[in-house]
């Protein structure tokens, strides 16, 4: 059962941004200094921000990460995870309200034996699920489909973040 359960989470190595820019070899640290439509950037609040997979594993499929090269939660500052988490919550109300999917894959890699696609840097797997919907097999054939164009899905979703996404707390 588990196998099934976490099947999705070893596809986060297609997270690797072929044809980005990579700065200091984190694509996570690299993305935010680029445009939004260009790096598929749907929210940045003050210390996470939320962008596109641009390999999904289904439509919609969303990471939170921090500006801050975090390994794994225990080296992010409590504000860092607290925001990550609402942020993730607030990907869970968006995706709802712009696709109603059947369920959603919530999830972090830690390192590469884990399955992470950029390692040594934390993010948060959003991945709205369909029954019926792709599965690992026809994923990992490179047959699997992505019907929405992800920057058709960016300018789709970064409105409802907009909305739904809480206004930065004072510190
Ligand atoms: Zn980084």
């Amino acid at each position: 059962m588990n196998e099934v359960l976490f099947t999705p989470w070893r596809l986060a190595y297609l997270t690797t941004g072929a044809g980005l820019p990579e700065t200091g070899g984190c694509l996570f640290c690299s993305l935010p200094s680029q445009g939004d439509a260009e790096a598929l950037i749907v929210h940045r609040a003050p210390l996470c921000y939320v962008v596109l997979n641009r390999f999904p594993y289904s439509n919609g499929h969303l990471m939170v990460t921090p500006y801050a090269h975090r390994s794994g939660l225990a080296g992010m500052t409590a504000d860092e995870r607290r925001e990550m988490f609402d942020l993730g919550a607030v990907a869970e109300k968006v995706l709802v309200e712009a696709y109603s999917p059947h369920g959603m894959n919530m999830g972090l890699n830690l390192g590469k034996s884990a399955g992470a696609g950029v390692v040594g840097h934390v993010h948060l797997h959003v991945v709205p699920r369909w029954d019926g919907d792709t599965n690992f097999m026809s994923v990992t054939a490179g047959t699997r489909t992505v019907p929405e164009d992800l920057v058709m899905t960016c300018a789709r979703l970064s409105p409802l973040f907009a909305a739904h996404a809480p206004a930065p707390a004072v510190r």
